[in-house]
């Protein structure tokens, strides 16, 4: 466990910076990995067990971004290092079917009633990208609605009000997405049916699918209002569109059955990541069997991937899901539980300090927002103060509790996280709320 003690130096960490900046954009091979919305230098990772990340430097952070949410059982857990090796002495790779595949599928499908059919992909965002090209073919129709903070990986039409390191970095919309293509894709706010009703009005029989995630997650935690959800899938299903839940994030985490089973919704494709490769690079896509059977070979969509179902990440994902599975009836109330103490006991921290905090929490992903709020979509979000998150971020890095390193991520608990973690978090806030009050 991690007593609290401060952070001693970082000169490792400082050293492999700058010499991954040699080599990489900003030194880092994805840019929410950088520290430049918070400021100070990225502790480089030696090693992670449990809760616990250790840097190059010998110093030990409670981890509270779990690799930005595939670590729901916490690092290194020994059922999913020896599935991993298992599998590795049978080689790594054969760029032929398995058995490992259908049978993390038939897990996948057992979670997810709206999944009948599926294919695996090696991310989320091939995932989002394969869906929406289906969703258009099903449809014959180009437009996508998507939401403002909503993130769904890098594919070109979904970077437009993209949330995540797109939110982070102030970038509306990325460089290199043609106009034209970026047309295609209408951004609206979070947690407003009125203005998708108003969507389909404007554009009649154009609308191939709405895409959303639906607890976000990539602009901080927002939840969906009561009846948002359900008010989507009827209007989706009255306009002739695909409703396509994008639960790479809210996947396995927010319920076994993710945000559909959590809220009792119904969607035409889901998108699954993260969680379902167990640290592995999985993602995956599907839904419906009459729209998936239009995927080559079967049909005229094509979609194909080299590594896709590899035995390593399909191992790692079986550990995973069954580990899940098995041991439901105690996972999600124990990660209802310490979630709910240390996101309560760190906002009642900033209470008594006189910080005005917005929390945000499903389950065990929340956010705390340096704003008076509420925050129901993204604006609101963006009213926070990142200055004093920064700030706040900082202070409990020194004291050896990583936060994700910006406001506009979603903080993520694993069932490593026990009374020790918990109080030793709280105390860390006790400390940084006192320079921010
Ligand atoms: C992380 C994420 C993605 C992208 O997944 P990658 O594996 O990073 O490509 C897509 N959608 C949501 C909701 C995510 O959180």
């Amino acid at each position: 466990m991690n007593s609290l003690t401060p952070a001693g130096s970082r000169t490792h960490s400082q050293a492999l910076q700058l010499r991954a900046e040699r080599f990489f954009p900003g030194g880092v091979n994805s840019p929410v990995r950088a520290f430049g919305a918070v400021g100070g230098a990225p502790p480089f990772v030696e090693r992670a067990l449990g809760a616990c990340l250790t840097d190059a430097d010998g110093n030990r952070y409670i981890d509270y971004f779990g690799s930005w949410g595939p670590m729901i059982l916490g690092h290194a857990f020994p059922p999913v290092v020896e599935a991993i090796q298992r599998a590795a002495r049978n080689s790594a790779s054969f760029g032929a079917s398995t058995a490992a595949e259908a049978d993390l599928a038939e897990r996948v499908v057992a979670c997810y009633p709206a999944i009948e059919k599926l294919r695996f992909v090696s991310s989320g965002t091939e995932a989002t990208m394969s869906a929406i090209r289906l969703a258009r073919a099903v449809t014959g129709r180009k437009i996508i609605v998507k939401f403002e903070g909503c993130y769904h990986g890098h594919a070109d039409g979904l970077l437009v009000k993209a949330g995540s390191g797109v939110a982070t970095f102030g970038i509306p919309g990325s460089a290199g997405v043609p106009e034209e293509i970026a047309r295609l894709t209408l951004a609206l706010p979070y947690n407003d049916l009125a203005a998708v009703e108003t969507a389909f009005a404007a554009h009649p029989g154009a609308i191939a699918a709405v895409i959303l995630e639906p607890v976000v997650g990539n602009a901080g935690c927002i939840p969906p209002a009561a009846g948002y959800l359900a008010g989507l899938r009827a209007l989706t299903q009255k306009e002739g569109a695909l409703l396509i839940a994008d639960e790479v994030m809210t996947g396995f985490r927010v319920a076994l059955g993710g945000a559909l089973e959590l809220y009792g919704v119904d969607a035409d494709l889901v998108t699954l990541g993260k969680i379902v490769g167990g640290g592995l690079p999985v993602g995956v896509f599907g839904g419906k069997r009459r729209f998936m059977d239009l995927l080559a070979p079967l049909g005229p969509v094509y979609q194909a991937g080299t590594l896709s179902g590899n035995p390593l990440a399909m191992a790692a994902g079986i550990a995973t899901l069954s580990y899940l599975q098995e041991h439901a009836a105690e996972v999600y109330p124990r990660l209802e539980a310490t979630a709910k103490s240390v996101f309560e006991g760190v906002a009642a921290e900033a209470a008594r300090a006189g910080v005005t905090l917005t929390l945000n929490r499903v389950g065990s992903m929340g956010t705390w927002f340096f704003t008076a709020g509420p925050v129901t979509n993204y604006a609101q979000a963006a009213q926070s103060d990142t200055a004093a998150f920064g700030r706040f971020h900082r202070a409990m890095l020194e004291q050896g509790v990583w936060l994700p390193p910006s406001q506009f991520e979603a903080a993520f608990l694993s069932t490593a996280h026990g009374e020790a973690e918990i109080a030793a978090t709280i105390a860390a806030a006790r400390e940084a709320f006192k320079d921010l009050g």
